[in-house]
Protein backbone atom coordinates (compact mmCIF):
# COMPACT_ATOMS: atom_id res chain seq x y z
CA UNK A 1 0.00 0.00 0.00
CA UNK A 2 1.34 3.37 -1.17
CA UNK A 3 2.53 5.47 2.11
CA UNK A 4 0.59 9.19 3.11
CA UNK A 5 2.57 11.95 2.40
CA UNK A 6 2.42 15.86 2.26
CA UNK A 7 2.93 16.89 -1.25
CA UNK A 8 6.45 18.94 -2.08
CA UNK A 9 5.48 22.54 -2.15
CA UNK A 10 6.22 22.88 -6.04
CA UNK A 11 3.42 20.12 -6.94
CA UNK A 12 0.84 21.21 -4.18
CA UNK A 13 0.92 24.94 -5.74
CA UNK A 14 0.68 23.79 -9.43
CA UNK A 15 -2.48 21.57 -8.56
CA UNK A 16 -3.97 24.96 -6.75
CA UNK A 17 -2.97 26.86 -10.06
CA UNK A 18 -4.84 24.43 -12.12
CA UNK A 19 -8.10 25.63 -10.75
CA UNK A 20 -7.30 29.67 -11.65
CA UNK A 21 -5.46 28.85 -14.65
CA UNK A 22 -6.93 26.30 -17.14
CA UNK A 23 -5.70 28.40 -20.74
CA UNK A 24 -4.07 31.48 -21.81
CA UNK A 25 -7.45 33.40 -21.45
CA UNK A 26 -7.78 32.72 -17.75
CA UNK A 27 -4.22 34.50 -17.39
CA UNK A 28 -5.30 37.37 -19.30
CA UNK A 29 -8.82 37.42 -17.35
CA UNK A 30 -6.71 37.61 -13.62
CA UNK A 31 -3.76 40.24 -15.13
CA UNK A 32 -6.43 42.31 -17.08
CA UNK A 33 -8.70 42.32 -13.07
CA UNK A 34 -5.84 43.25 -11.12
CA UNK A 35 -5.46 46.19 -13.73
CA UNK A 36 -8.81 47.23 -13.44
CA UNK A 37 -8.34 46.87 -9.58
CA UNK A 38 -5.20 49.32 -9.42
CA UNK A 39 -8.19 51.70 -11.36
CA UNK A 40 -5.83 51.90 -14.46
CA UNK A 41 -7.87 54.27 -17.50
CA UNK A 42 -5.66 52.38 -20.04
CA UNK A 43 -5.12 48.63 -20.37
CA UNK A 44 -3.09 47.55 -23.41
CA UNK A 45 -2.61 43.45 -23.77
CA UNK A 46 -0.40 42.05 -26.13
CA UNK A 47 -0.67 38.26 -27.28
CA UNK A 48 2.14 35.80 -28.58
CA UNK A 49 1.69 32.48 -29.81
CA UNK A 50 -1.83 31.95 -28.83
CA UNK A 51 -0.75 33.14 -25.44
CA UNK A 52 1.41 30.31 -24.58
CA UNK A 53 4.56 31.82 -25.79
CA UNK A 54 3.70 35.55 -24.81
CA UNK A 55 0.49 37.49 -22.80
CA UNK A 56 1.49 40.98 -21.78
CA UNK A 57 -0.58 42.98 -19.88
CA UNK A 58 0.24 46.65 -19.10
CA UNK A 59 -1.56 49.39 -17.24
CA UNK A 60 -1.25 53.07 -15.84
CA UNK A 61 -2.97 52.06 -12.38
CA UNK A 62 -1.83 52.61 -9.07
CA UNK A 63 1.18 50.29 -9.04
CA UNK A 64 2.59 47.94 -6.88
CA UNK A 65 5.67 49.17 -4.53
CA UNK A 66 8.99 48.40 -5.50
CA UNK A 67 9.73 46.64 -2.27
CA UNK A 68 6.28 44.78 -2.78
CA UNK A 69 6.24 43.12 -5.77
CA UNK A 70 8.25 40.25 -4.53
CA UNK A 71 5.25 39.73 -2.07
CA UNK A 72 2.72 39.90 -4.69
CA UNK A 73 3.63 36.75 -6.34
CA UNK A 74 3.38 34.51 -3.00
CA UNK A 75 0.53 32.74 -2.67
CA UNK A 76 -2.43 34.55 0.02
CA UNK A 77 -0.48 37.88 -0.87
CA UNK A 78 -2.96 40.41 -1.38
CA UNK A 79 -3.92 44.36 -0.69
CA UNK A 80 -7.33 43.62 -1.22
CA UNK A 81 -8.62 42.07 2.20
CA UNK A 82 -7.34 42.43 5.65
CA UNK A 83 -9.92 40.41 7.66
CA UNK A 84 -12.73 37.43 7.06
CA UNK A 85 -15.23 40.53 7.58
CA UNK A 86 -14.04 42.20 4.99
CA UNK A 87 -15.30 38.92 2.49
CA UNK A 88 -18.46 39.99 3.20
CA UNK A 89 -18.51 43.24 1.31
CA UNK A 90 -16.00 42.18 -1.68
CA UNK A 91 -16.00 45.38 -4.67
CA UNK A 92 -12.31 44.87 -6.09
CA UNK A 93 -12.26 41.64 -8.51
CA UNK A 94 -9.29 40.11 -6.44
CA UNK A 95 -9.17 39.35 -3.39
CA UNK A 96 -7.72 35.51 -2.93
CA UNK A 97 -3.89 36.27 -3.75
CA UNK A 98 -3.92 33.77 -6.33
CA UNK A 99 -3.70 34.66 -9.51
CA UNK A 100 -0.17 35.87 -9.59
CA UNK A 101 1.33 32.40 -7.64
CA UNK A 102 -0.65 30.60 -9.76
CA UNK A 103 0.62 31.88 -13.03
CA UNK A 104 4.28 31.98 -11.74
CA UNK A 105 3.46 28.09 -10.95
CA UNK A 106 2.70 27.00 -14.66
CA UNK A 107 5.27 29.89 -16.40
CA UNK A 108 7.97 32.55 -16.13
CA UNK A 109 6.49 35.64 -14.81
CA UNK A 110 8.09 39.11 -14.66
CA UNK A 111 6.77 42.26 -13.21
CA UNK A 112 7.51 45.69 -13.85
CA UNK A 113 6.02 48.41 -11.33
CA UNK A 114 6.27 51.37 -10.21
CA UNK A 115 3.81 53.97 -7.77
CA UNK A 116 3.59 57.79 -8.79
CA UNK A 117 6.48 59.64 -7.82
CA UNK A 118 9.06 56.15 -6.64
CA UNK A 119 11.61 54.60 -8.36
CA UNK A 120 10.20 51.36 -9.98
CA UNK A 121 11.33 47.68 -9.75
CA UNK A 122 11.03 44.38 -11.84
CA UNK A 123 10.80 40.86 -10.39
CA UNK A 124 11.44 38.16 -12.96
CA UNK A 125 10.19 34.63 -11.46
CA UNK A 126 10.54 31.05 -12.70
CA UNK A 127 9.72 28.16 -11.09
CA UNK A 128 12.90 26.63 -8.83
CA UNK A 129 15.28 29.70 -9.41
CA UNK A 130 15.25 32.21 -6.83
CA UNK A 131 13.23 35.33 -7.70
CA UNK A 132 15.41 38.42 -10.25
CA UNK A 133 15.27 42.03 -8.74
CA UNK A 134 16.41 44.63 -10.82
CA UNK A 135 15.46 48.28 -10.10
CA UNK A 136 13.71 49.47 -13.78
CA UNK A 137 12.75 52.63 -14.81
CA UNK A 138 8.71 53.21 -15.81
CA UNK A 139 5.98 55.44 -15.28
CA UNK A 140 3.05 54.88 -13.06
CA UNK A 141 1.50 51.49 -13.49
CA UNK A 142 2.44 47.59 -13.94
CA UNK A 143 3.63 45.91 -16.75
CA UNK A 144 2.98 41.77 -16.54
CA UNK A 145 4.51 39.34 -19.08
CA UNK A 146 3.40 35.59 -18.71
CA UNK A 147 6.06 34.00 -21.18
CA UNK A 148 6.07 30.19 -22.02
CA UNK A 149 2.89 29.51 -20.42
CA UNK A 150 2.15 25.55 -19.81
CA UNK A 151 5.94 24.59 -20.84
CA UNK A 152 6.80 22.50 -18.10
CA UNK A 153 2.93 20.96 -17.96
CA UNK A 154 3.06 18.94 -21.27
CA UNK A 155 -0.62 17.32 -20.18
CA UNK A 156 -1.77 20.99 -19.82
CA UNK A 157 -0.79 21.49 -23.11
CA UNK A 158 -2.38 18.51 -24.87
CA UNK A 159 -5.76 19.42 -23.97
CA UNK A 160 -5.51 23.11 -24.98
CA UNK A 161 -7.43 24.19 -27.69
CA UNK A 162 -6.22 25.42 -30.53
CA UNK A 163 -4.16 28.89 -31.07
CA UNK A 164 -7.14 29.99 -32.82
CA UNK A 165 -9.55 28.84 -30.31
CA UNK A 166 -7.69 30.48 -27.11
CA UNK A 167 -7.31 33.63 -29.05
CA UNK A 168 -11.36 33.89 -30.09
CA UNK A 169 -11.37 33.07 -25.69
CA UNK A 170 -9.03 35.76 -25.47
CA UNK A 171 -10.24 38.15 -27.63
CA UNK A 172 -14.36 37.36 -25.73
CA UNK A 173 -12.48 37.96 -22.53
CA UNK A 174 -11.42 41.26 -23.45
CA UNK A 175 -15.15 42.63 -25.20
CA UNK A 176 -16.50 41.57 -21.34
CA UNK A 177 -14.59 43.62 -19.58
CA UNK A 178 -14.84 46.54 -22.39
CA UNK A 179 -18.58 46.11 -21.57
CA UNK A 180 -17.88 45.90 -17.91
CA UNK A 181 -15.71 49.05 -18.06
CA UNK A 182 -16.55 51.10 -20.86
CA UNK A 183 -14.97 54.32 -19.66
CA UNK A 184 -11.56 52.73 -19.14
CA UNK A 185 -9.14 52.40 -22.60
CA UNK A 186 -8.61 48.48 -23.79
CA UNK A 187 -6.36 47.20 -26.58
CA UNK A 188 -5.66 44.16 -28.08
CA UNK A 189 -2.73 42.94 -30.11
CA UNK A 190 -2.05 39.69 -31.16
CA UNK A 191 1.34 38.60 -32.89
CA UNK A 192 1.70 42.37 -33.22
CA UNK A 193 -1.20 43.52 -34.84
CA UNK A 194 -4.11 45.09 -33.44
CA UNK A 195 -6.82 42.80 -33.02
CA UNK A 196 -9.23 45.35 -31.49
CA UNK A 197 -9.31 48.58 -29.40
CA UNK A 198 -11.78 50.45 -27.82
CA UNK A 199 -11.15 54.14 -26.81
CA UNK A 200 -13.13 54.18 -23.54
CA UNK A 201 -15.83 55.83 -25.17
CA UNK A 202 -18.66 54.70 -22.95
CA UNK A 203 -21.46 51.21 -23.68
CA UNK A 204 -22.19 51.75 -27.08
CA UNK A 205 -18.68 52.48 -28.48
CA UNK A 206 -18.87 49.25 -26.10
CA UNK A 207 -21.05 47.18 -27.65
CA UNK A 208 -19.94 48.03 -31.25
CA UNK A 209 -16.48 47.52 -30.55
CA UNK A 210 -17.86 43.87 -28.74
CA UNK A 211 -20.73 43.02 -30.83
CA UNK A 212 -19.56 44.34 -34.62
CA UNK A 213 -20.84 47.86 -36.01
CA UNK A 214 -24.23 48.46 -36.32
CA UNK A 215 -25.42 46.22 -33.36
CA UNK A 216 -25.58 48.80 -30.99
CA UNK A 217 -28.27 50.42 -33.11
CA UNK A 218 -30.20 46.76 -32.84
CA UNK A 219 -30.34 47.00 -28.96
CA UNK A 220 -32.60 48.75 -27.07
CA UNK A 221 -32.22 50.05 -23.18
CA UNK A 222 -34.16 48.04 -20.31
CA UNK A 223 -35.95 50.38 -17.92
CA UNK A 224 -33.78 50.09 -14.82
CA UNK A 225 -35.15 48.46 -12.03
CA UNK A 226 -34.65 48.32 -8.51
CA UNK A 227 -35.52 44.84 -6.35
CA UNK A 228 -34.46 43.94 -3.00
CA UNK A 229 -32.11 46.44 -2.96
CA UNK A 230 -30.31 45.30 -6.60
CA UNK A 231 -30.61 47.16 -9.76
CA UNK A 232 -31.27 45.92 -12.96
CA UNK A 233 -29.81 47.98 -16.15
CA UNK A 234 -28.54 47.01 -19.37
CA UNK A 235 -29.07 47.00 -23.07
CA UNK A 236 -30.88 43.99 -25.20
CA UNK A 237 -31.46 42.79 -28.91
CA UNK A 238 -34.65 43.47 -30.37
CA UNK A 239 -36.11 40.47 -32.47
CA UNK A 240 -33.96 41.62 -35.53
CA UNK A 241 -30.10 40.76 -34.32
CA UNK A 242 -30.31 37.11 -32.75
CA UNK A 243 -27.86 35.09 -32.24
CA UNK A 244 -27.51 30.99 -32.84
CA UNK A 245 -25.62 30.71 -29.24
CA UNK A 246 -25.74 32.49 -26.12
CA UNK A 247 -22.30 33.63 -27.02
CA UNK A 248 -23.23 37.33 -26.95
CA UNK A 249 -25.20 37.67 -23.83
CA UNK A 250 -22.86 39.45 -21.70
CA UNK A 251 -24.11 39.77 -17.39
CA UNK A 252 -22.50 41.58 -15.29
CA UNK A 253 -22.74 41.34 -11.81
CA UNK A 254 -21.25 44.71 -9.88
CA UNK A 255 -19.39 44.62 -13.00
CA UNK A 256 -17.71 41.39 -12.56
CA UNK A 257 -18.70 39.35 -15.83
CA UNK A 258 -20.46 36.21 -14.64
CA UNK A 259 -21.60 32.93 -15.92
CA UNK A 260 -24.83 32.46 -14.27
CA UNK A 261 -27.34 29.79 -15.43
CA UNK A 262 -30.19 31.21 -13.23
CA UNK A 263 -30.04 34.69 -15.13
CA UNK A 264 -29.41 33.59 -18.63
CA UNK A 265 -32.53 31.35 -18.09
CA UNK A 266 -34.71 34.33 -16.86
CA UNK A 267 -33.25 36.63 -19.38
CA UNK A 268 -34.38 34.57 -22.26
CA UNK A 269 -38.09 33.64 -20.31
CA UNK A 270 -38.42 37.28 -21.33
CA UNK A 271 -37.79 36.52 -24.64
CA UNK A 272 -40.32 33.71 -25.01
CA UNK A 273 -42.87 34.77 -27.14
CA UNK A 274 -40.23 37.03 -29.32
CA UNK A 275 -37.55 35.22 -30.58
CA UNK A 276 -38.11 31.61 -33.13
CA UNK A 277 -37.19 28.80 -31.37
CA UNK A 278 -33.09 28.03 -31.52
CA UNK A 279 -32.16 31.86 -31.57
CA UNK A 280 -30.88 33.90 -28.76
CA UNK A 281 -30.44 37.64 -28.03
CA UNK A 282 -27.84 39.83 -27.75
CA UNK A 283 -27.18 41.15 -23.83
CA UNK A 284 -25.41 43.29 -21.83
CA UNK A 285 -26.88 42.93 -18.54
CA UNK A 286 -25.51 45.15 -15.08
CA UNK A 287 -26.72 43.71 -11.88
CA UNK A 288 -25.50 46.01 -9.35
CA UNK A 289 -25.90 45.17 -5.49
CA UNK A 290 -25.00 45.58 -2.20
CA UNK A 291 -21.44 43.34 -2.15
CA UNK A 292 -22.81 42.20 1.21
CA UNK A 293 -25.88 40.33 -0.89
CA UNK A 294 -23.72 38.55 -3.42
CA UNK A 295 -21.32 35.90 -2.51
CA UNK A 296 -18.06 35.60 -5.19
CA UNK A 297 -16.40 33.35 -3.62
CA UNK A 298 -18.15 30.07 -4.93
CA UNK A 299 -16.27 29.18 -8.25
CA UNK A 300 -12.25 29.10 -8.43
CA UNK A 301 -12.35 31.54 -11.36
CA UNK A 302 -15.47 33.56 -10.08
CA UNK A 303 -17.52 32.89 -13.28
CA UNK A 304 -20.14 31.67 -10.97
CA UNK A 305 -21.83 33.92 -8.00
CA UNK A 306 -24.74 33.80 -5.72
CA UNK A 307 -26.90 36.61 -5.09
CA UNK A 308 -29.11 36.44 -2.24
CA UNK A 309 -32.53 37.87 -3.81
CA UNK A 310 -31.61 35.47 -6.99
CA UNK A 311 -35.33 34.52 -7.57
CA UNK A 312 -36.55 38.19 -7.09
CA UNK A 313 -34.07 39.31 -8.99
CA UNK A 314 -34.41 37.06 -11.94
CA UNK A 315 -38.41 37.48 -11.86
CA UNK A 316 -37.56 41.22 -12.44
CA UNK A 317 -35.40 40.60 -15.18
CA UNK A 318 -37.92 38.29 -17.14
CA UNK A 319 -40.43 41.40 -16.62
CA UNK A 320 -37.94 43.66 -17.43
CA UNK A 321 -37.25 41.96 -20.56
CA UNK A 322 -41.21 41.76 -21.10
CA UNK A 323 -41.86 45.31 -20.71
CA UNK A 324 -39.58 46.66 -22.93
CA UNK A 325 -40.24 45.02 -25.70
CA UNK A 326 -43.92 46.39 -25.26
CA UNK A 327 -42.63 49.90 -25.05
CA UNK A 328 -40.17 49.36 -27.76
CA UNK A 329 -42.24 46.65 -30.10
CA UNK A 330 -40.17 45.09 -32.98
CA UNK A 331 -38.62 48.77 -33.84
CA UNK A 332 -36.80 47.01 -36.73
CA UNK A 333 -39.16 44.81 -37.54
CA UNK A 334 -41.72 47.86 -39.65
CA UNK A 335 -38.50 48.95 -41.82
CA UNK A 336 -37.98 45.16 -42.60
CA UNK A 337 -41.39 44.46 -43.84
CA UNK A 338 -41.83 47.53 -45.72
CA UNK A 339 -38.62 47.09 -47.27
CA UNK A 340 -38.60 43.60 -48.29
CA UNK A 341 -41.96 44.70 -51.05
CA UNK A 342 -42.03 47.20 -53.95
CA UNK A 343 -42.88 50.68 -52.05
CA UNK A 344 -39.13 51.01 -50.96
CA UNK A 345 -38.62 53.44 -53.02
CA UNK A 346 -41.30 55.66 -51.82
CA UNK A 347 -40.76 54.99 -48.17
CA UNK A 348 -37.37 55.73 -48.06
CA UNK A 349 -37.96 58.77 -45.39
CA UNK A 350 -38.27 55.87 -43.31
CA UNK A 351 -34.92 54.57 -42.79
CA UNK A 352 -33.75 57.81 -41.41
CA UNK A 353 -36.47 58.13 -39.08
CA UNK A 354 -36.46 54.83 -37.86
CA UNK A 355 -32.52 55.14 -37.25
CA UNK A 356 -32.94 58.46 -35.55
CA UNK A 357 -35.51 57.17 -33.03
CA UNK A 358 -33.32 54.14 -32.37
CA UNK A 359 -30.55 55.88 -31.41
CA UNK A 360 -32.38 58.59 -29.03
CA UNK A 361 -31.89 56.18 -26.62
CA UNK A 362 -27.81 56.95 -26.29
CA UNK A 363 -28.74 60.05 -25.06
CA UNK A 364 -32.23 60.07 -23.41
CA UNK A 365 -34.15 57.63 -22.79
CA UNK A 366 -37.38 59.72 -22.59
CA UNK A 367 -36.47 61.46 -25.63
CA UNK A 368 -36.66 57.89 -27.47
CA UNK A 369 -40.04 57.07 -25.91
CA UNK A 370 -42.14 59.93 -26.85
CA UNK A 371 -41.04 60.02 -30.57
CA UNK A 372 -41.91 56.68 -30.87
CA UNK A 373 -45.53 56.37 -31.91
CA UNK A 374 -45.80 52.90 -31.52
CA UNK A 375 -48.48 51.18 -29.17
CA UNK A 376 -47.95 49.82 -25.66
CA UNK A 377 -47.16 46.10 -24.32
CA UNK A 378 -50.80 44.99 -23.12
CA UNK A 379 -53.20 47.21 -25.36
CA UNK A 380 -53.80 48.36 -28.87
CA UNK A 381 -53.97 52.28 -28.96
CA UNK A 382 -57.67 53.29 -29.86
CA UNK A 383 -58.67 52.41 -33.47
CA UNK A 384 -60.91 52.89 -36.08
CA UNK A 385 -61.34 50.45 -38.78
CA UNK A 386 -61.19 51.45 -41.71
CA UNK A 387 -61.36 48.40 -44.13
CA UNK A 388 -59.27 45.29 -44.92
CA UNK A 389 -56.93 44.84 -47.79
CA UNK A 390 -55.49 42.37 -50.01
CA UNK A 391 -57.60 39.54 -47.99
CA UNK A 392 -54.81 39.45 -45.58
CA UNK A 393 -54.69 43.21 -43.59
CA UNK A 394 -57.32 44.93 -41.68
CA UNK A 395 -56.38 48.61 -41.87
CA UNK A 396 -56.94 50.70 -38.92
CA UNK A 397 -56.14 54.35 -37.58
CA UNK A 398 -55.31 55.51 -34.43
CA UNK A 399 -54.50 59.09 -33.04
CA UNK A 400 -51.20 59.43 -34.67
CA UNK A 401 -50.47 56.51 -36.80
CA UNK A 402 -51.97 54.27 -39.35
CA UNK A 403 -51.93 50.67 -39.07
CA UNK A 404 -51.48 47.32 -41.12
CA UNK A 405 -52.76 44.60 -39.06
CA UNK A 406 -52.32 41.02 -40.56
CA UNK A 407 -55.37 39.45 -39.78
CA UNK A 408 -53.90 35.71 -39.80
CA UNK A 409 -50.84 36.30 -37.29
CA UNK A 410 -53.41 38.03 -34.88
CA UNK A 411 -55.46 35.62 -35.18
CA UNK A 412 -52.84 33.13 -34.02
CA UNK A 413 -51.98 35.24 -31.26
CA UNK A 414 -55.14 35.46 -29.83
CA UNK A 415 -55.89 31.72 -30.17
CA UNK A 416 -51.99 30.99 -28.31
CA UNK A 417 -53.13 32.60 -25.76
CA UNK A 418 -55.92 30.98 -25.58
CA UNK A 419 -54.52 28.04 -25.29
CA UNK A 420 -51.90 28.75 -22.64
CA UNK A 421 -54.75 29.42 -20.41
CA UNK A 422 -57.80 27.10 -20.90
CA UNK A 423 -57.51 24.23 -22.90
CA UNK A 424 -61.11 22.55 -23.30
CA UNK A 425 -60.98 19.83 -25.86
CA UNK A 426 -63.49 20.08 -28.95
CA UNK A 427 -64.43 16.84 -30.54
CA UNK A 428 -63.62 16.80 -34.17
CA UNK A 429 -66.54 15.81 -36.30
CA UNK A 430 -64.83 12.79 -37.48
CA UNK A 431 -61.97 11.84 -35.71
CA UNK A 432 -58.76 11.57 -37.45
CA UNK A 433 -56.27 8.93 -37.88
CA UNK A 434 -52.71 9.49 -38.60
CA UNK A 435 -49.94 7.14 -39.80
CA UNK A 436 -46.78 7.46 -37.86
CA UNK A 437 -43.86 6.13 -37.51
CA UNK A 438 -42.74 3.15 -34.95
CA UNK A 439 -40.15 5.92 -32.77
CA UNK A 440 -42.99 8.55 -33.07
CA UNK A 441 -45.78 5.98 -31.69
CA UNK A 442 -43.66 4.84 -29.33
CA UNK A 443 -42.73 8.51 -28.25
CA UNK A 444 -46.55 9.33 -28.53
CA UNK A 445 -47.80 6.27 -26.33
CA UNK A 446 -45.81 7.82 -23.42
CA UNK A 447 -46.89 11.46 -23.99
CA UNK A 448 -51.03 10.95 -24.41
CA UNK A 449 -51.94 11.46 -20.84
CA UNK A 450 -49.59 14.54 -20.85
CA UNK A 451 -51.42 15.37 -24.76
CA UNK A 452 -55.02 15.09 -23.14
CA UNK A 453 -53.88 17.68 -20.57
CA UNK A 454 -53.00 20.17 -22.92
CA UNK A 455 -56.60 19.22 -24.97
CA UNK A 456 -55.55 16.78 -27.32
CA UNK A 457 -57.40 13.83 -26.83
CA UNK A 458 -55.54 10.61 -28.70
CA UNK A 459 -55.77 6.62 -28.31
CA UNK A 460 -53.88 4.20 -30.27
CA UNK A 461 -54.88 2.99 -33.41
CA UNK A 462 -52.80 -0.54 -34.24
CA UNK A 463 -48.91 -0.38 -34.01
CA UNK A 464 -48.34 2.95 -35.95
CA UNK A 465 -51.90 4.53 -36.11
CA UNK A 466 -52.73 7.73 -33.64
CA UNK A 467 -56.68 8.00 -33.54
CA UNK A 468 -56.93 11.57 -32.92
CA UNK A 469 -60.69 12.84 -30.67
CA UNK A 470 -60.20 16.31 -29.66
CA UNK A 471 -58.19 18.85 -30.28
CA UNK A 472 -58.01 21.75 -27.82
CA UNK A 473 -59.27 24.89 -30.12
CA UNK A 474 -62.34 25.10 -32.49
CA UNK A 475 -60.69 26.18 -35.65
CA UNK A 476 -61.92 29.06 -37.88
CA UNK A 477 -62.18 26.54 -41.03
CA UNK A 478 -62.43 22.39 -39.84
CA UNK A 479 -58.67 20.97 -39.55
CA UNK A 480 -57.19 19.37 -42.56
CA UNK A 481 -56.32 16.33 -42.20
CA UNK A 482 -52.71 17.09 -43.06
CA UNK A 483 -52.28 19.84 -40.07
CA UNK A 484 -53.68 17.06 -37.83
CA UNK A 485 -50.92 15.28 -38.85
CA UNK A 486 -48.33 17.72 -38.36
CA UNK A 487 -49.78 18.45 -35.17
CA UNK A 488 -49.00 14.97 -34.08
CA UNK A 489 -45.34 14.95 -35.53
CA UNK A 490 -44.53 17.91 -33.28
CA UNK A 491 -46.25 16.35 -30.25
CA UNK A 492 -43.85 13.18 -31.18
CA UNK A 493 -40.71 15.51 -31.39
CA UNK A 494 -37.68 14.89 -28.94
CA UNK A 495 -37.43 18.56 -28.79
CA UNK A 496 -37.76 19.79 -24.77
CA UNK A 497 -40.03 22.80 -26.15
CA UNK A 498 -42.69 20.29 -28.21
CA UNK A 499 -45.43 21.65 -25.63
CA UNK A 500 -44.65 25.04 -26.91
CA UNK A 501 -44.24 24.31 -30.34
CA UNK A 502 -47.73 22.40 -30.40
CA UNK A 503 -49.43 24.74 -29.25
CA UNK A 504 -47.79 27.46 -31.66
CA UNK A 505 -48.81 25.07 -34.90
CA UNK A 506 -52.78 24.31 -33.73
CA UNK A 507 -52.98 28.21 -32.97
CA UNK A 508 -51.31 29.16 -36.93
CA UNK A 509 -53.15 25.84 -38.28
CA UNK A 510 -56.59 27.08 -36.59
CA UNK A 511 -56.20 30.99 -37.40
CA UNK A 512 -58.02 32.49 -40.38
CA UNK A 513 -55.76 32.60 -43.40
CA UNK A 514 -54.63 34.94 -45.92
CA UNK A 515 -57.61 35.52 -48.69
CA UNK A 516 -60.44 34.84 -45.82
CA UNK A 517 -62.63 38.25 -46.39
CA UNK A 518 -63.65 39.66 -43.48
CA UNK A 519 -66.89 41.48 -42.35
CA UNK A 520 -66.53 44.49 -40.12
CA UNK A 521 -67.81 42.77 -37.27
CA UNK A 522 -65.40 40.02 -37.50
CA UNK A 523 -62.89 42.77 -37.86
CA UNK A 524 -63.43 44.66 -35.08
CA UNK A 525 -64.07 41.50 -32.91
CA UNK A 526 -60.75 40.07 -33.89
CA UNK A 527 -58.78 43.51 -33.15
CA UNK A 528 -60.68 43.64 -29.99
CA UNK A 529 -59.54 40.20 -28.91
CA UNK A 530 -56.11 41.10 -29.80
CA UNK A 531 -55.57 43.99 -27.95
CA UNK A 532 -56.38 42.19 -24.78
CA UNK A 533 -53.87 39.46 -25.44
CA UNK A 534 -50.26 39.80 -23.52
CA UNK A 535 -48.65 40.66 -26.46
CA UNK A 536 -50.25 42.22 -29.46
CA UNK A 537 -47.02 43.18 -31.14
CA UNK A 538 -45.85 39.44 -32.44
CA UNK A 539 -47.19 36.10 -33.09
CA UNK A 540 -46.03 33.08 -31.45
CA UNK A 541 -43.14 32.56 -33.64
CA UNK A 542 -42.72 35.84 -33.25
CA UNK A 543 -42.89 37.82 -36.39
CA UNK A 544 -44.75 41.47 -36.43
CA UNK A 545 -48.18 41.53 -36.41
CA UNK A 546 -48.74 45.22 -36.79
CA UNK A 547 -47.12 47.35 -38.89
CA UNK A 548 -47.11 51.26 -38.35
CA UNK A 549 -46.89 54.03 -40.24
CA UNK A 550 -46.82 57.29 -38.17
CA UNK A 551 -48.07 60.33 -38.89
CA UNK A 552 -44.81 62.14 -38.55
CA UNK A 553 -43.40 59.86 -41.09
CA UNK A 554 -46.23 60.81 -43.84
CA UNK A 555 -45.81 64.56 -43.22
CA UNK A 556 -42.47 63.25 -44.26
CA UNK A 557 -43.22 61.72 -47.02
CA UNK A 558 -45.71 64.09 -48.50
CA UNK A 559 -43.52 67.19 -47.94
CA UNK A 560 -46.84 68.88 -45.54
P1 LIG B 1 -5.58 39.45 -5.79
O1 LIG B 1 -5.92 40.20 -7.02
O2 LIG B 1 -6.57 38.41 -5.45
O3 LIG B 1 -5.25 40.35 -4.64
P2 LIG B 1 -3.23 38.64 -7.26
O4 LIG B 1 -2.33 37.47 -7.10
O5 LIG B 1 -3.96 38.79 -8.53
O6 LIG B 1 -4.26 38.59 -6.06
O7 LIG B 1 -2.41 39.95 -6.96
C1 LIG B 1 -1.71 40.10 -5.73
C2 LIG B 1 -1.52 41.55 -5.38
O8 LIG B 1 -0.63 42.16 -6.29
C3 LIG B 1 -2.78 42.39 -5.48
O9 LIG B 1 -3.53 42.34 -4.28
C4 LIG B 1 -2.22 43.77 -5.75
O10 LIG B 1 -1.86 44.43 -4.56
C5 LIG B 1 -0.96 43.50 -6.53
N1 LIG B 1 -1.14 43.67 -7.97
C6 LIG B 1 -1.25 42.71 -8.89
N2 LIG B 1 -1.39 43.22 -10.14
C7 LIG B 1 -1.37 44.56 -9.99
C8 LIG B 1 -1.49 45.66 -10.91
N3 LIG B 1 -1.65 45.48 -12.23
N4 LIG B 1 -1.42 46.91 -10.40
C9 LIG B 1 -1.27 47.11 -9.06
N5 LIG B 1 -1.16 46.11 -8.16
C10 LIG B 1 -1.21 44.86 -8.60
MG1 LIG C 1 -6.01 39.39 -8.91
Amino acid sequence: MAEIRILPPDVAERIAAGEVIDSPAAVVKELVENALDAGASEIRVEIQGGGLHLIRVADDGHGIPAEQIELALQRHATSKLRDVADLERITTFGFRGEALASIAAVAEVSIISAVEGQPGARCVYRVGKPVEKIAAARTRGTTVSVTDLFAALPARLKFLRSHKAEVAAISATMRRFTLASPDTRFALTINGRLHFRHEGGGLVEALSAAYGPGAAEALMPLEPVEVEGARISGVISGRAATRSSRAAIAIFVNRRPVVSRPLLDALEEGYRHFLPGGRHPLAALFIDLPPEDVDVNVHPAKLDVRLRYERAICTALTSAVRTAFGRHPAPASPLQRLTLDGTQPRLRGLAPRVAEERSGWRVDTATWESSTPLHASDTLPALRLLGQVNGALIVAESADALLLIDQHRAHERVIYEQLTATRAPQALIEPALVDLSVVEQARLAERLAALEELGLICEEFGARRILVRAVPVAPSTPLPADAIAEILRIAATEQDNWRERLLATIACRAAIRKGRALTPAEARDLVEKLSRTRSPASCPHGSPIVLQIGHALLARQFDW
